[in-house]
């Protein structure tokens, strides 16, 4: 399982050209670093702001930054988040949920906890308890899952070890005109095919 931070916007209604300006950002706060290939996408290493714009919650951050040179030692080490990296995903058409394998959010009618709940098709979360459907972000995750239809992902970061910072999330809702939240989650790599990426 592969431990990530996704940092995702709040509202469905997004500019078509999201990730390439999410990435323009990152490159103005001096977030980005060399770029390498991981099964057929781009991901970025972290740049010279990043400590700066990403704040940690331990003591001195233990977390490596540094990739393998080798190309395959990188692309495994990536698969697996062994060293911290970006990766944007696409704007997906419609929202998609993901959450860790832990992930019992709260029914926002009957406030039961329901382990990993599926988002259906309409965009609502069906509550086996007390048979209601509510919008999955109404939901309360407690940062174990979010439903977005863009990701921003901080690979190799493990859950509640690093937060955005003040700025970068400014930075994000400047572009998107609405709130970003963040979650941490783990899943398999790679991750399922998708269809719409
Ligand atoms: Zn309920």
């Amino acid at each position: 399982m592969t431990p990530r931070l996704l940092c995702h916007p709040q509202g469905f209604d997004l500019p078509a050209d999201l990730p390439t300006r999410v990435l323009g950002l990152l490159e103005e706060m001096d977030l980005l670093g060399t770029a390498f290939p991981v099964d057929g996408e781009v991901r970025y290493l972290t740049g010279p702001g990043f400590l700066d714009h990403v704040g940690f919650l331990g003591c001195a951050p233990d977390i490596p930054l540094e990739a393998p040179s080798r190309p395959e030692a990188r692309a495994r080490d990536a698969r697996l988040g062994r060293f911290c990296h970006w990766r944007l995903t696409p704007l997906y058409p419609a929202p998609r949920l993901r959450m860790d394998p832990l992930a019992a959010p709260r029914c926002p009618a009957c406030t039961r906890a329901v382990a990993r709940p599926r988002l259906r098709p309409d965009g609502q979360v069906h509550c086996p308890a007390c048979g209601m459907v509510s919008p999955a972000p109404d939901w309360r995750w407690k940062q174990l899952g979010a439903c977005a239809r863009f990701f921003l992902e901080l690979l190799g970061i493990h859950t509640g070890e690093a937060v955005p910072g003040e700025a970068l999330l400014a930075g994000l809702e400047g572009i998107t005109g609405c709130r970003w939240g963040f979650a941490y989650v783990r899943e398999a790599e790679p991750l399922p095919c998708d269809p719409c990426g």
